[in-house]
């Protein structure tokens, strides 16, 4: 069987299966953002590791170093965050290939340390090695969390209402203008030049995305947030995966879903603004369900967020327009080794 047949996340439950899962103390294991372990009664280690990938998941010609490494730690804090909980130590494995400098991983490292230093976490450790295959990252970032409080991507209950913090699809499209020659192609490895700037953010919200760290440790230590995940793969796929992961469906209300002005207003587009939110991906917002009477506190809270929809007994995910017409929601995020539609970059 080809791996193209599963996919990614057929590919991923596979090992689950096949995995020992009998560990007492692995209180959340493979499936959510983050594994939750229980090192002792009072305190419990949460742990996340992504790779970036060299002409898979980065190309050298459109981010610079620096922006690179910021996001590499960043995408890992981000899963961090979606379990609500601190992201404390990093560690980093590099593939180097020959044609990077010893200037070029300085300033990859300047990326990651800013990055850590903004949300207090150390780098502790990592491997160094030779790569032939182009420039190929891990990073893995170690957290702690309140076993109690630690939210996954199974409790969303029928009723609940459906949040996402910040923006969607931003990242997506700054991807897409970012490779498009009008907006300039990047000079060296550093810097682009002269973005217009209504495009800028689009493009900087792609290259240097914002964990929501805050946010999720305030939505899991207010204990409101039923189920959690940040959107890493796009709107569709990752409430897809709430919906798997806890056994229910949803309705999305499309009018509803936030996006930027920036978004809207940007010129020269292959797909239509909501596009970018339902499979762009990347934006690395915090998408979660609440049931409806903690909604009361959610709005005294210092979050920006926006109700998008609503969980459904029905198990599958529907977007309802301003006529109230519904059609069915696939999930149309970036999936490795799946064939046919994709996000818009090398990846
Ligand atoms: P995210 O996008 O939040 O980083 P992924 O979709 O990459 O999550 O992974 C989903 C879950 O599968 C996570 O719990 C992750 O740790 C686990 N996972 C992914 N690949 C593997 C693997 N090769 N072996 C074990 N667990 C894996
Ligand atoms: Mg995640």
């Amino acid at each position: 069987m080809k791996i193209s047949d599963i996919g990614e996340f057929g590919l991923i439950d596979r090992i689950r299966r096949a995995s020992i899962r009998s560990a007492k103390r692995a209180l959340i294991g493979i499936g959510d953002d983050a594994a939750a372990l229980l090192l002792s009664p009072f305190a419990t280690l949460l742990a996340t590791t992504d790779m970036l990938i060299e002409g898979v998941h980065f190309d050298l010609k459109t981010t610079d170093l620096y922006s690179l490494g910021w996001k590499a730690a960043a995408v890992n804090l981000s899963d961090i965050a979606a379990m609500g909980g601190v992201p404390r130590f990093c560690l980093t494995a590099l593939g180097i290939p020959p044609s990077l400098m010893v200037e070029d991983i300085t300033e990859f490292y300047q990326g990651v340390n800013a990055c850590l230093k903004k949300y207090g976490v150390a780098l502790v450790g990592g491997d160094t090695c030779s790569s032939r295959v182009g420039f190929v990252i891990t990073v893995t970032v170690l957290g702690e969390g309140d076993r109690k409080k630690v939210v996954t991507r199974t409790g969303a209950r029928p009723g609940d209402l459906i949040y996402v913090t910040g923006t969607l699809g931003d990242s997506g499209a700054g991807l897409e203008l970012l490779r498009s020659v009008e907006c300039g192609v990047r000079s060296k490895k550093s810097g682009i030049r002269n973005p217009k700037s209504k495009i800028k953010r689009l493009i900087e919200r792609h290259l240097c995305p914002i964990p929501r760290v805050e946010w999720g440790r305030r939505l899991a230590a207010a204990g409101i947030a039923s189920a959690m995940i940040d959107v890493s793969d796009g709107l569709s796929s990752d409430l897809g995966h709430i919906c798997k992961q806890s056994g229910v469906g949803a309705e999305v209300f499309v009018e509803r879903i936030p996006l930027s002005n920036e978004l809207r207003l940007a010129k020269g587009l292959k797909q239509p603004p909501l596009e970018y939110a339902l499979s762009g991906g990347e934006d690395y917002e915090l998408l979660f369900t609440i049931p409806p009477d903690r909604i009361k506190k959610l709005n005294t809270m210092p979050i920006a967020v926006t109700e998008i929809g609503i969980i459904t007994h029905e198990r599958s995910m529907r977007l309802i327009d301003e006529r109230e017409q519904g059609r069915l929601l696939t999930a149309t995020g970036y999936n490795h080794f799946r064939s046919g539609r994709r996000r818009g970059s090398v990846r």
